[in-house]
């Protein structure tokens, strides 16, 4: 009898599977994809030589994370910090930067600088407070009861239409912006704002890391663990039913959380039915991927150092920008995310050539190609990009969603990311992960606390399914337990 099935290897899927496989449970990883990793995989998108990362790239948690730091991924994957975290391009010319230092930052801000600087160093202060209060669920009492107070004090600040009080130049606005954006979401808003906050201070705690060999290498580190401890991982293998996986004692599901509809069919109570049939999707990404003759030739040489570059313009133009999104419109003028891993990481492409991970912001569902928006909004800060560019290749919203099931109509938060989105994630509860169905889990990005590779859906799931049904503690999870 197999002791606990867990369906879908994204990273949450595979850090309950690490956890399980730990307690000396015997474990069957399902993964409908032909390999491993969801949202955590590397290809050969474009050419052989060429190794982009199909979805994440950048890794703020990889480093802060309770699972991450618990699993001790820094000794199993080597994470590149690069000098420059992110940066933002400024119409004047010039950009914002992020360094891992804290003084750094604020005194290339310039006028600014010191706000910047009051705004992030309580944060900074309590950083482990922080992440705690973000890593679980809303609803519980913070270890660290002033991180919580402050960081809700910054995203009160930060958040509401009188974010420009405290600054009086385009500079540190725009730099937070860059990060606050990352949430696909109307602006200024207090949810994108406090995992904005929280991003911006993790650029300056652990920094944003590049993983060497792509996210791909956080992935196969999981998996290699879940196999030495005894677990079976079985690629090609969707599952539609529960039935499909039982007799498991435990199943954790790695799945947008909707899915569990489907999956357990007339099993499903009909409180928790109507709960997951109002669980809300948000807007969506169009990824487009670059092979290119030499690296972007930005106009600031401060960005050629930055693992990632927010593309927008200044905070209003990146705040228009996402409120088209948020109005169900394609942005003319998108605000880009990019990600230059081949600076950091000779692996990536063969030698002379880099590639280029970028994506926009786009209504759920979308079709658009937004490849050439995404060029020419990057010319724009760097003159003669359209130069380098040798090959690219979009991927659109409903392709996104077609490649994972998790990401419907190519919404990669697996759910809303707005207050109430938090809140019901997928419903509110003290214990979010666990479903009305007996052994039955959540345990993806649908659930607390969210998107973003952190391995957190699946540990804070795999925990309570470990104490529910085997009565077991938690194990340990680094090197040498
Ligand atoms: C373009 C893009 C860029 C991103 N950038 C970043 C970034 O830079 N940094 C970051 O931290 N995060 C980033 N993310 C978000 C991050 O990838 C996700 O939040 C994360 O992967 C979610 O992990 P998960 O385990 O919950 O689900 P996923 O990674 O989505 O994995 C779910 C897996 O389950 C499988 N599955 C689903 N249903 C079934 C079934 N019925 N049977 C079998 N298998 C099934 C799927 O095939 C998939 O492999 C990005 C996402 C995208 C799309």
């Amino acid at each position: 009898m197999v002791d606990v099935a867990v369906v879908g290897s994204g990273p949450n899927g595979l850090a309950a599977a690490v956890v399980m496989a730990r307690a000396g449970l015997d474990v069957h990883v399902y993964e409908a994809g032909a390999t491993i990793g969801g949202g955590t995989r590397t290809s050969e998108l474009i050419e052989p030589g060429h190794f982009h990362d199909v979805c994440s790239a950048v890794h703020p948690m990889a480093v802060a994370s309770p699972f991450f730091k618990d699993f001790e991924l820094a000794k199993r994957v080597e994470l590149v910090v690069p000098e420059v975290q992110h940066g933002t391009p400024l119409d004047s010319g010039g950009a914002a930067v992020a360094y891992q230092s804290l003084e750094r930052t604020a005194l290339e801000l310039g006028n600014d600088g010191a706000a910047y600087r009051r705004l992030l160093e309580p944060l900074l202060n309590r950083v482990d407070g922080i992440v705690d209060f973000t890593s679980y669920q809303l609803l519980r009492v913070p270890r660290d009861p002033l991180a919580a107070v402050q960081l809700g004090l910054a995203t009160l600040d930060q958040g509401s239409p009188l974010w420009n009080r405290r600054f009086r130049e385009d500079a540190a606005p725009a730099l937070l912006t860059g990060v606050m954006a990352h949430a696909v979401s109307a602006l200024p808003a207090l949810t994108a704002t406090g995992a904005g906050l929280m991003l911006a201070v993790l650029a300056h705690a652990g920094g944003w890391v590049i993983p060497t060999g792509g996210s791909a290498s956080i992935a196969q580190a999981m998996a290699d663990d879940v196999v030495a401890h005894g677990g079976t991982i079985h690629t090609g293998q969707a599952v539609e039913s529960l039935d499909q996986v039982r007799p498991a004692q435990a199943i954790l599901l790695d799945v947008a959380a909707p899915a569990l509809l489907r999956l357990g069919g007339s099993e499903v109570p009909d409180r928790y039915r109507r709960a997951l049939e109002a669980f809300r999707f948000g807007n969506a990404a169009c990824k487009v991927d670059f092979i290119l003759s030499a690296p972007v030739p930005w106009r600031d040489a401060a960005l050629a150092k930055a693992g990632t570059v927010h593309v927008g313009g200044s905070r209003t133009a990146m705040a228009e920008s996402e409120n088209l999104v948020a109005m169900g419109k394609h942005p003319g003028e998108p605000y880009v995310l990019a990600s230059q891993p081949s600076l950091f990481d000779s692996s990536r492409a063969p030698r002379g050539k880099h590639i280029l991970w970028t994506y926009c912001h786009v209504p759920k569902g979308s079709t658009v190609d937004m490849g050439e928006a995404v060029i020419s909004r990057i010319e724009r800060y760097a003159p003669g990009f359209r130069d380098v560019v040798v090959a690219s290749k979009t991927t659109t919203a409903v392709e996104l969603a077609d490649y994972n099931r998790n990401y419907v109509g190519g919404d990669f938060s697996a759910g809303q990311m707005d207050l109430l989105g938090l809140l019901r994630r997928p419903v509110v509860s003290p214990v979010p992960w666990r479903t009305p169905l007996p052994g039955v889990y959540l345990c993806s990005s649908s659930t607390s606390p969210g998107p973003g590779v952190t391995g957190m859906p699946g540990y804070n799931a795999a925990k309570y399914a470990l104490k529910d049904i085997f009565n077991k503690r938690v194990p340990g999870l680094g090197l040498v337990s």
